[in-house]
């Protein structure tokens, strides 16, 4: 799928019903970087794919994610399954999208429930499957993967570094000083995955999403991040020539629902700060 090293930002920054042209607003200067790939779009009903993409390159399309709701909590509700009311379904957007976008990409739960909908419906350039996060997730999109790739499409792991987390542990223990011991077994599973999918098949894309937002049931604690630790990131993802890094930005409050006018600027100089450090880092490499 990729030619050049590179990466890609999530329209995520702009919240569910924020405008997606808003993007440069926040991530200007990212996106004029010789390593911008493009952008993935999630494919909200109310979201107009065909007229962004007149504006930006739209290198990926995140379509449903299947959410599980177990016992009533409204706020899980809603940052679950009612988004995915929100979002075009499986097969539309495959029939619309599937040859003319570099990728699509769905979470595990989301691409093993449409399984036999992707087969029929394809062709698609390239199908990511996400880890969910719950945990064996990864191992099931791994599997799933393999499936894919028999019945003769081509598909890769988006590995969502915070989903992994919120699998082997929570909230509450992602955010405390036991951070680093996470991150550790992070980068293990990281390392690990990478060999497993290379013994299945080396030419398996694989993708990461790292998620940088403020939103904290969605995001890493970057500020706990160290140089170190980023430099470790950018040498296990690229230890593999092309892997797509997608920066994804998730804000909390009124920022999940929009981005508002007041909110640019301090999430334009976060974010640039952030940039900064996984271009430094070796975590995004411009080509
Ligand atoms: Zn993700």
């Amino acid at each position: 799928m990729l030619e050049k090293e590179g990466f890609a930002v999530s329209t995520d920054a702009v919240g569910v019903f924020g405008r997606p042209l808003l993007l440069k607003e926040v991530w200007g200067p990212a996106m004029e970087q010789s390593g911008f790939l493009g952008l993935e779009v999630l494919a909200w009903h109310h979201v107009n794919i065909s007229k962004l993409a007149e504006q930006y390159p739209v290198v990926g399309i995140h379509g449903k994610i299947r959410a599980s709701f177990k016992g009533f909590d409204l706020y899980k509700l809603a940052s679950g399954p009612l988004l995915d009311f929100m979002i075009t379904d499986t097969a539309s957007l495959i029939e619309k999208y599937g040859t003319s976008t570099p990728y699509m990409l769905f979470h595990q739960r989301e691409a093993g429930f449409s399984k036999n909908i992707i087969q029929q419906t394809k062709p698609i350039q390239t199908l990511f499957v996400e880890n969910s996060p719950h945990l064996g997730s990864l191992e099931e999109a791994i599997k799933l993967i393999s499936d894919f790739r028999e019945a003769g499409i081509n598909t890769g792991l988006m590995f969502d570094l915070y989903h992994y987390l919120a699998g082997i542990s929570d909230l509450k223990e992602i955010y405390s000083s036991n951070f680093p011991e996470l991150w550790d077994l992070l980068m293990q599973k990281l390392q690990n995955t990478f060999t497993e999918i290379d013994q299945q098949d080396t030419e398996t894309p694989i993708g990461i999403h790292i998620p940088v937002g403020t939103r904290r049931e969605d995001s890493l604690p970057v500020d706990q991040i160290t140089e170190d630790m980023w430099k470790q990131l950018g040498g296990a993802i690229h230890q593999r020539p092309y892997t797509l890094v997608v920066i994804e930005n998730q804000q909390a409050g009124i920022g999940t629902v929009m981005l508002t006018p007041f909110r640019i600027e301090s999430q334009r100089s976060r974010n640039m700060e952030i940039f900064k450090k996984l271009l430094e880092n070796n975590v995004i490499i411009n080509s």
